[in-house]
């Protein structure tokens, strides 16, 4: 009947209710653990110059040795540490590693520098800001080599806050890109006001470039790039998985490129063996 057919189904739907929110619990609990033993990892991506074709920077990209044996991906428990707050922690040690990255590779002679994510909440966090200075101040890493990456959201749903911390931070000489430009809701006028560095192309747009690409699938990127350039910022194309996507934006002024077609995102060692491997081409 249908009366026990609607008891039956709130039945279901509680069951699943509760066994999402049981899921959410474990995660949670077990996220709170990670920050606990400290299980995170950071993974380096290399950036190249496109003209020299030289690895000038990195990206660090957090992964969670999960105790199960599984690398959790970032897209996996960063929403949920952004929701719980755990986030506040992480990237804490996000900035300390990074710091210990950059010592590490000063005194081996590599003029590379790093960038680190920030998300929504992060940025929400003075004290956050604090801590970048002092932990770059602490481990005597040139301010130069630490740069920051924000999304456009995050950018303008809190301009005033946003533009006196990346001010401040831009005058001990840190960088500030925007990440996945041209997935927000932006509006172009506060490109000029913002204080910052690099846009960085998102992913979506290089991956039209392809052996079906009409001249139109290319047409936001060449106009990101002429208008970076006339704001003077440099550009930063995501996701480069391609020859063709690499010889395109080479050729179209694109700056820096990272993508898979270089490296996937790896360990320090490796990523320490893939500058070797570049001094040894010369
Ligand atoms: P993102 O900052 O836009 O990072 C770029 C993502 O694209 C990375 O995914 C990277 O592995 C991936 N990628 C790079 N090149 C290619 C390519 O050629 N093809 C494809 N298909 N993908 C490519 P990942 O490492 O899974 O990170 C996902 C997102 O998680 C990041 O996006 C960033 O928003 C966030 N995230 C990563 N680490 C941190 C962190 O330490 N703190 C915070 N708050 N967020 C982080
Ligand atoms: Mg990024
Ligand atoms: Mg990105
Ligand atoms: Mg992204």
């Amino acid at each position: 009947s249908a009366k026990k057919k609607a008891v039956s189904s709130i039945e279901f739907y509680s069951k699943e209710l509760i066994d999402a929110s049981r899921k959410r619990i474990d995660m949670e609990n077990s996220l709170r653990s990670a920050v606990e033993n400290q299980e995170f990892e950071l993974f380096l991506q290399p950036m190249l110059d496109l003209a020299s074709g030289k690895i000038i920077k990195a990206e660090a990209l957090i992964r969670w040795h999960h105790p199960n044996g599984y690398l959790v991906p970032p897209d996996e428990f960063i929403p949920l540490a952004e929701q719980t707050g755990l986030i506040i922690p992480i990237g804490k040690w996000v900035v300390t590693e990074a710091c210990a990255i950059l010592k590490r590779l000063a005194e081996k002679g590599e003029e590379i520098k790093l960038s680190i994510n920030l998300s929504p909440r992060q940025v929400n966090d003075r004290q956050l800001f604090e801590f970048i200075k002092e932990s770059v101040t602490k481990a005597q890493v040139n301010p130069h080599h630490l740069e920051l990456e924000l999304t456009e959201g995050v950018l303008i749903d809190n301009y005033d806050k946003v533009y006196y911390l990346l001010d401040e931070v831009r005058k001990l000489g840190m960088s500030v890109s925007i990440d996945d430009f041209g997935t927000g809701y932006s509006s172009l006028s506060y490109l000029q006001k913002l204080p910052i560095d690099r846009l960085k192309i998102d992913r979506s747009f290089i991956n039209e470039i392809n052996e079906n690409s009409q001249d139109s699938d290319g047409a936001i990127i060449l106009a990101v790039i002429a208008m970076a350039h006339s704001l003077k910022l440099e550009v930063i194309a995501e996701g480069v998985e391609t020859v063709l996507q690499r010889d395109f934006l080479k050729l179209n002024n694109c700056n820096i490129a990272q993508g898979y077609l270089f490296s996937r995102p790896v360990p320090y060692d490796e990523f320490c063996d893939l500058l070797e491997g570049q001094k040894n081409k010369n």
